[in-house]
C-alpha cells in the first residue's frame, strides 16, 4: 500500500453532497475507485468520471477493495454498513485491508467497531473533515485521523487526495472526538455571528457593513467570513451542510462532555436552538437557517 505507481482500489460508500466530490479527487489521483450508495439517484453523477465504477453491493465492493472509505450520516449507519444483517462489508473484507471512518461518527461507537474489526484482520481509523463541500471540491479539506499512526501513515497519500493536511490525534476515536469538539465551537460561532446580525440590522445597520465591521474585529470567526454574506444575508441558505447533521455533532460533543462529567452550559443552549429549528424547519434544512429561528 505504497504511494508508488500502482494504486489500490479504494471503495467509497455515501456519495452524497461530501462524498461525490471526495470521490471525484480520489478518481482524479488515480485510484481505481468503486463507489456504493443506498441512493441510486447519488451514483448518478459519478457514472462520466473516469476511474470509477458503481459497486452492486456492500460485500461485492468489500472484495475488490484494498481500503474503503465510508462518508455517512453518522455512526447508527456506519455500523450498518459493516456489520448489519444481509448485505455488509465485515465478512467479505479482505485480510489487511484499512476502513477509513470519515463521517462525523461518535467515538465511542468508534472504540466499539475497531476491536470487532481487527478479529477480521482489518483496520479502522477514524478520519473525519473540516470544510465543507466548497473544500472537499478543491480538496483542501481539514482531516483529524485517529488510530494506529501505522495504518494512517499507509493511507496518508489517499487522504492527501481530499485534504490538504491531516492532523494525527491520537487512538481510535480521537479524530471522531474532535470533529463533535470542532462542530460545538462552529454552532457556537454561527448562533453569535446570527445574533449580531439580526440585533445590528433591527437597529437600523446594513447588513454588509455589520459583517463588514465584524471581519476586521475581534468577533470575526468562520461563520463571519463564509457563512454571513454567503448564504444568510442573501437567504439562499445553500452551504451544503444540513441543519440535522450539525444537530447530531452537537450532541455527540455535549454526550461526550457528559461522559466525563464536564459541564456544557453553552452546549445547553445549541441543542435546544437546533432541536427547535430542526423541528420547526426539518433536519434536512441548511444548517444556516438557524438565522431564520430569530426571524420573529
Ligand atoms: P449527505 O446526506 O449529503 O450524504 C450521505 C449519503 O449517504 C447519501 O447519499 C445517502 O444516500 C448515503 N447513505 C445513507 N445510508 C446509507 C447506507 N446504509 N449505505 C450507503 N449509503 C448510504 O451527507 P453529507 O453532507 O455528505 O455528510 C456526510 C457525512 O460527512 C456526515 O457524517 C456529516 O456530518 C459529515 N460532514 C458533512 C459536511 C458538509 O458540509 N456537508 C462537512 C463535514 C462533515
Amino acid at each position: 500500500m505504497s504511494a508508488g505507481a500502482a494504486k489500490y482500489a479504494v471503495g467509497f460508500i455515501g456519495i452524497g453532497k461530501m462524498g461525490l466530490p471526495m470521490a471525484k479527487r480520489v478518481a482524479g489521483h488515480g485510484y481505481p475507485v468503486h463507489a456504493y450508495d443506498t441512493a441510486a439517484a447519488a451514483l448518478q453523477p459519478l457514472t462520466a468520471v473516469s476511474g470509477v465504477q458503481a459497486a452492486k453491493s456492500l460485500a461485492e465492493l468489500a472484495r475488490a477493495c484494498e481500503v474503503v472509505i465510508l462518508m455517512l450520516p453518522d455512526s447508527k449507519v456506519v455500523k450498518k454498513a459493516l456489520f448489519g444483517e444481509g448485505d455488509a462489508l465485515a465478512a467479505h473484507l479482505k485480510k489487511g485491508a484499512v476502513v477509513i471512518d470519515m463521517s462525523s461518527s461518535n467515538p465511542s461507537a468508534t472504540r466499539e467497531l475497531g476491536p470487532r474489526l481487527k478479529q477480521a484482520g482489518v483496520d479502522l481509523i477514524d478520519a473525519p473533515v473540516s470544510g465543507g463541500v466548497k473544500r472537499a471540491i478543491d480538496g483542501s479539506l481539514a482531516i483529524m485521523a485517529g488510530g494506529e499512526p501505522a495504518v494512517i501513515a499507509r493511507v496518508k497519500p489517499l487522504l492527501l487526495t481530499m485534504g490538504k493536511e491531516v492532523i494525527e490525534t491520537g487512538m481510535l476515536g480521537s479524530g471522531h472526538a474532535m470533529k463533535a469538539l470542532n462542530n460545538y465551537v462552529s454552532a457556537a460561532g454561527l448562533l453569535a455571528a446570527c445574533e449580531a446580525l439580526k440585533v445590528g440590522a433591527d437597529f437600523g445597520i446594513a447588513p454588509d457593513k455589520i459583517v463588514a465591521v465584524l471581519n476586521v474585529s475581534s468577533g470575526k470567526n468562520n461563520s463571519t467570513e463564509n457563512k454571513l454574506m454567503q448564504f444568510i444575508v442573501p437567504g439562499s441558505y445553500n452551504s451544503g451542510f444540513s441543519l440535522g447533521l450539525m444537530k447530531k455533532d452537537i450532541n455527540i460533543a455535549t454526550d461526550l462532555a457528559h461522559s466525563l462529567g464536564a459541564d456544557t452550559l453553552l452546549g445547553e443552549v445549541l441543542l435546544k436552538s437546533w432541536a427547535d429549528a430542526e423541528a420547526k424547519l426539518s433536519g434536512a434544512a441548511d444548517h444556516t437557517e438557524i438565522y431564520r429561528m430569530l426571524e420573529k
